[in-house]
């Protein structure tokens, strides 16, 4: 049903006229890509890992995984792929840490191409110009950039919470946190990109350059070309974060400091995030782990009683030498704020470990088996009219009383976004990100069980479509063409369009489920 639904979209009648002819003879996937020319490696038997992602709620095989060596690997498989033409159902995906959530990097019965394998170019750093870059494989860990770029004293400037992720991967979706209300996700701070479309053809775009498919890419959900390098925007790297934690128990006071904060024109802090506290006690007790209060007697004092809290998180990055400075403009900006005075908290680390941070509890998840489990997530873009409404429904009745994950709120000004990505976002210019993070406990049938927190995520869900609030999901999910069309909203015209010039056989990316391979 779904694939009839969904091929209303793309049909035969939309394949443009000089799409490969059909093959004859329909070939089993396998005996396909064995009898192609190829000299790359195109494995059958090293594929387990390409069935499953982050998510770990959807496990389907590929047929093969090709692990490439060149551009040119990239482009002879989607070639080989795109002239079978109609008669075969082979689709690719590129995967790159495989950390999505619905299955979104996965190929049933298709190739998957292993992008992580994938280390060309070398990281190139171009450090003499005034807007300094680097040139890197689209399948590099951001990781890896953040440790090359800083041995030049250069650093990217916008990031996701969690490196251990690829170029390819946050590109295709945005790349938010809190540095997106400075410079922009991710997809802001890329000058150029390399890009395998779905006919195979490779193309360099940029805003100069074959500028339609540059902006299709980014954001692109991976429907376009596979991104096989970008040129990513540095500034010099600071050594040191000051990292601030403070407590707020009502939700206009601190949405207001929030907003507050990322209109200061250039930015008074580097990063900013936000996040729910429901059901959590003992909290403050597990900050002074790594944060110092500033005023330990007080913080000693406060109790959440019951209520549901509100949590802003600062970042202001420095070097040694302006650690002086730092502190009285930090001091200055927080008198500025109406957070619960007792409960401030500071802590100062290295600008690495503040960036990695997330790969730290990642460590500590792993050694209590609770890194691998179901992550039922759901990420919502919600426009700023909207953030009340959605937080009395969402927070005070839906998840009221469960704590199986980080809920996190922040807002955002789209105003310095760019325009004519493929991203989709409210259609106001303050919106904020709002990312229920849970993981499912293994074994558990209750309230922290992955049935109870999909139908949790349902009622949102639901609350959402029926409420008009204008809210759009991030990292979006959905299976009929008309949940993608409503998504897309006035975008899809153009989405259609430009998958009809670069992948008009539906090869890539078939994960996102927005268009079946035609056939
Ligand atoms: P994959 O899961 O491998 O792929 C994602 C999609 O992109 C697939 O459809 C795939 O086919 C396609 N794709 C992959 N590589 C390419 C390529 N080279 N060219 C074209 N298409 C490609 N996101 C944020 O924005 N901000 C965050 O702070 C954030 N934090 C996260 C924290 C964790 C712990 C996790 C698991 C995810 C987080 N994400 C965040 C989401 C993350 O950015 C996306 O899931 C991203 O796609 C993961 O990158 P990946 O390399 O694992 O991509």
């Amino acid at each position: 049903a779904l694939v009839f639904l969904l091929s209303i979209t793309i049909n035969r009648d939309h394949i443009p006229s000089n799409s490969p002819s059909v093959a004859q003879t329909p070939q089993s996937p396998r005996l396909s890509l064995e009898t192609m020319r190829f000299d790359g490696n195109l494995s059958f038997d090293n594929i387990q890992h390409a069935s499953k992602d982050f998510g770990n709620r959807y496990h389907l095989m590929p047929t093969a995984v090709l692990y490439p060596k060149s551009i040119s690997n990239i482009a002879q498989i989607i070639k080989h792929v795109f002239n079978l033409g109609l008669t075969s159902h082979l689709t690719v995906a590129a995967r790159g840490h495989g950390h999505s959530l619905e299955g979104q990097a996965l190929a049933p019965d298709g190739v998957v191409i292993d992008m992580e394998s994938y280390k060309s170019p070398v990281m190139t750093f171009h450090t003499g110009e005034k807007h300094p870059y680097m040139d890197v494989s689209a399948g590099e860990l951001w990781i890896n950039i953040l440790h090359e770029s800083l041995k030049r004293d250069l650093t990217p400037k916008s990031w996701t919470d969690y490196l251990h992720l690829t170029v390819g991967g946050t590109l295709s979706n945005a790349g938010i946190s809190g540095q997106a209300f400075r410079h922009g996700p991710q997809i802001n701070n890329v000058y150029r990109l390399q890009v395998v479309t779905g006919r195979g053809d490779v193309v360099t775009c940029s805003d100069e350059q074959n500028a339609d498919l540059f902006n299709a890419a980014l954001g692109g959900l991976g429907q376009f070309g596979i991104i096989t390098e970008a040129r990513i925007a540095l500034e010099p790297a600071p050594t040191k974060v000051k990292w601030i934690r403070a407590l707020y128990s009502d939700f206009t006071t601190f949405t207001n400091d929030q907003e507050r904060l990322i209109s200061h024109s250039r930015g008074a802090f580097d990063y900013l995030e936000g996040f729910v506290v429901i059901n959590r006690t003992g909290l403050l007790n597990n900050w002074r782990s790594s944060f110092n209060p500033r005023d330990p007697v007080q913080a000693e004092q406060f109790t959440s009683d019951g209520r549901i809290l509100f949590c802003l998180e600062l970042a202001k990055y420095f070097n040694l030498e302006g650690v002086g400075e730092i502190e009285l403009e930090v001091d200055s900006l927080l008198t500025e704020l109406s957070y619960i005075r007792s409960t401030l908290f500071l802590s100062e680390v290295s600008y690495v470990d503040f960036l990695d941070r997330v790969h730290m509890s990642e460590m500590k998840l792993c050694e209590n088996d609770m890194w691998d489990v179901p992550h039922p997530w759901l990420n919502l873009l919600v426009p700023r009219r909207s953030i009340h409404s959605f937080a009395e429904e969402v927070f005070h009745n839906i998840v009221k009383d469960t704590s199986n994950g980080p809920i996190l709120i922040y807002p955002v000004n789209k105003s310095r976004w760019k325009n004519g990505t493929s991203l989709v976002t409210p259609d106001e210019n303050v919106f904020y990100l709002v990312a229920l993070l849970s993981s499912a406990m293994p074994y558990s049938v209750g309230r922290d069980g992955l049935d109870a927190i999909l139908a949790r995520n349902r009622r949102i869900v639901k609350f959402v479509g029926d409420s008009n609030l204008g809210i759009k999901q991030y990292l979006p999910h959905y299976t009929t063409t008309q949940e993608w069309r409503a998504h897309f909203g006035d975008k899809w015209e153009v989405f259609l369009r430009r998958k009809m010039a670069y992948d008009p056989l539906a090869i890539l990316a078939p994960g996102q489920r927005i268009f079946p391979r035609a056939n």
